[in-house]
């Protein structure tokens, strides 16, 4: 931050990584922009697996019975699945075609966990079938599971009860204390037809303390409700574990400098519109924190609670386990200029850089990768806008401060996209083809190992 941030220019720079480093050094993402003949995302299995490990290691060190489940929601590619399936761990669905994908993808089924609300008769009979936990979210759908396993199930469904945070009552989702109550007397009632493993939450934000309270309470209810006779023996936290995109001084610096005169057409933006690009507590890091914190009205922390009550902490992280594996490359194919800045057009969307869609906007600074070495040096402020006929489609609003002139043909790298930013509201507006995911099995020398995601839509 400290050179252009200096210049008036905010910056926020990406953490370094060494894996995306050496993919920008190698020369590969020019073959592939000509190759593909457009924009297209390149995803870094190994961050995936190294992610996971962490978030297991802070489990393991705690002394904690845990299970992994990848939220698929976050992104769509095919890799995470394998990924899963070699890794043993789960996968987080909340539709038949997720379901579906991961389990052709090589999950197994009781490694599936179905969320989402009122999920429909197809996908309860298919999560059902294949031994997938099923996180009910209303009495309704309780009472359609059961009437879906029968009066002589081969097996039952497998259930968790999701909460209604009582920090977040406005939440659309999970069942309020007495729905709670009453879901408990009719799973006790199905016998065989349900096994109630325990219950879940999933909150808004990023903060760990009411995690951690709330855990804290299902803690409890597992122990009630097995005093009926239930299983209850896991509680799920959900995902929302933080991730850090840049360090604390830079997001500190950026957040106090940034003002409407930064951005093009004089937009402005508040600090709560952003992500917070930099969390204190962040992916395994927050996940230590957590089972360290004490919960409301308990003495001892929530590990020690868990391991009283030999419960296991199900997780089901999206953003945190897709941390730093994968960015999203577009070539500039225009460049027009401004009043004391430059306009580059680029040849995607910001239907595939998707903070747009969220009265927001993706921060990290993109790098620029110039085929022209001689391309002048400086400072070059310019916003990024798309290959579309909307005048409010922009990928950057902010006017980046480039350390080069950026020019036609030069690639523009995203770093860290693979969280929530590549697919979620893909479409092929103005017919333009949906943006291709490169796997990069390798990135070390002597090239990186590439091929094309194995994902279906
Ligand atoms: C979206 C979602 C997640 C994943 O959230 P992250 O913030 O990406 O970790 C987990 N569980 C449920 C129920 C969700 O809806």
């Amino acid at each position: 931050m400290a050179v252009s941030g200096a210049s008036g220019w905010p910056t926020l720079p990406a953490l370094p990584d060494p894996a995306t480093r050496a993919v920008l050094d190698s020369g590969l993402l020019a073959e592939l922009s000509y190759a593909l003949g457009g924009p297209f995302h390149f995803l870094l299995p190994d961050a995936f697996d190294a992610n996971l490990r962490t978030l297991r290691s802070a489990l393991s060190d705690a002394g904690v019975a845990g299970f992994v489940y990848y939220a698929k929601k976050a992104n769509k590619a095919a890799v995470w699945s394998e990924r899963c399936a070699a890794n043993g761990a789960g996968v987080d669905t909340a539709s038949v075609g997720e379901l579906r994908d991961a389990l052709g993808h090589g999950v197994r089924g009781e490694h599936l966990v179905v969320t989402g609300p009122a999920k429909d008769g197809a996908l309860l009979r298919l999560a059902v079938r294949q031994g997938a936990l099923i996180a009910v979210d209303a009495l309704d759908e309780l009472d359609a599971l059961i009437a879906t396993v029968g009066p002589d199930p081969v097996r039952p469904a497998r259930v968790v009860l999701r909460c209604l945070p009582p920090a977040q009552p406005h939440s659309r989702f999970g069942l309020h204390d007495t729905e709670l109550e009453a879901a408990l007397e009719r799973c006790a009632r199905a016998a065989d037809a349900v096994r109630m493993e325990g219950f879940s939450f999933h909150l808004s934000g990023y903060a760990v303390q009411p995690r951690a309270d709330l855990a804290g309470r299902l803690v409890e209810r597992c122990l009630k409700a097995r005093a009926r006779g239930l299983v209850a023996d896991r509680i799920s936290i959900g995902g929302g574990l933080a991730v850090s995109y840049t360090d604390a001084v830079s997001w500190r610096g950026f957040l106090a400098g940034q003002h409407s005169g930064h951005y093009h057409a004089g937009k402005s933006f508040t600090a709560g519109d952003f992500y917070p690009y930099h969390s204190p507590a962040a992916g395994a890091g927050a996940l230590r924190a957590l089972l360290a914190a004490r919960p409301e009205g308990h003495h001892r922390n929530l590990a020690a609670l868990l391991q009283d009550a030999a419960l296991t902490l199900l997780l089901e992280p999206g953003r945190a386990l897709l941390d730093q594996a994968g960015a999203t490359v577009f070539r500039i194919q225009g460049v027009k200029d401004r009043a004391g800045y430059q306009l580059l057009t680029v040849d995607g969307t910001s239907l595939s850089l998707s903070e747009q869609w969220f009265h927001s906007e993706y921060l990290p600074d993109p790098h620029l990768l110039s085929h022209d070495p001689d391309a002048p040096a400086g400072l070059h402020p310019a916003s990024v806008g798309a290959a579309t006929c909307l005048e409010s489609d922009l990928i950057s609003w902010r006017k980046i401060p480039f350390p080069r002139r950026p020019r036609i043909g030069d690639l523009l790298v995203y770093p860290n996209t693979a969280g929530y930013q590549m697919d979620s509201n893909e479409s092929s507006f103005h017919d333009l083809p949906l943006p291709p995911k490169v796997v990069i099995d390798r990135t070390e020398r002597p090239r990186p190992r590439w091929r094309l995601d194995r994902q279906r839509s």
